[in-house]
């Protein structure tokens, strides 16, 4: 089966859903993580993104569009169109589009855009870390177990030096801890949250 996760930046697939995308890798299915957009440090944070990316087993393509391009529009649905017609999906993960940062709101909406034609199922993960506070609540309507794959996603969040860094390591903890928070919700270890766009059922 093939997964694609569209990463607004380097981290936020890995962050957001690193051991749900270790989850697919382990069962044998082929994650392509689509990276939109490096604000900053570009070169060291491709190094990043492709190591992390090779720890949890998945491909990595790097769009590295211009930030300031990254807006809700048809040249970036057209981009997405044809990432989909490469890589033809089952399932696809994109950023909350009630997010606070600009380019995960313009990423989720391009990719709903870009769904409009496949009969593939389409979640939204949670809000980035950091982030900044939004009015809206985060919906968890669909869990992943990822107890089993928590560390592999901590790892992969680890490869992004730059930014444990840049946040400290409170930022791991929080990652750590929102999983933490979310199994608690469905009584395991650690999960991941996501918001429902389409489910298809394979009934
Ligand atoms: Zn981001």
């Amino acid at each position: 089966m093939n997964v694609i996760v569209f990463s607004p930046h380097p981290d936020d697939a890995e962050v957001l859903m690193g051991g749900t995308i270790a989850r697919y890798t382990q069962k044998g299915h082929d994650v392509l993580i689509v990276l939109v957009t490096i604000p900053n440090q570009k070169e060291t944070r491709i190094a990043e993104s492709k190591m992390s990316a090779e720890m949890l087993d998945a491909r990595l393509l790097v769009l590295d569009l211009d930030c300031n391009e990254i807006q809700f529009n048809r040249r970036l649905v057209g981009i997405f169109d044809r990432v989909m017609n490469d890589f033809p999906p089952e399932v696809i993960y994109t950023s909350w589009f009630h997010d606070s940062h600009q380019d995960h709101i313009a990423v989720a909406l391009a990719t709903i855009a870009a769904s409009r034609k496949n009969n593939c199922s389409l979640y939204m993960y949670e809000q980035a870390l950091p982030s900044g506070m939004t009015p809206d609540t985060f919906r968890a309507q669909a869990f992943v177990d990822i107890s089993n794959t928590i560390e592999t996603k901590i790892e992969s969040v680890l490869a992004h030096n730059s930014q444990v860094q840049n946040f400290s390591e409170q930022w791991v903890q929080g990652i750590r801890g929102r999983a933490i928070y979310r199994g608690f919700q469905i009584n395991v270890e650690y999960a991941e949250a996501f918001e429902v766009v389409k489910e298809i059922k394979g009934i």
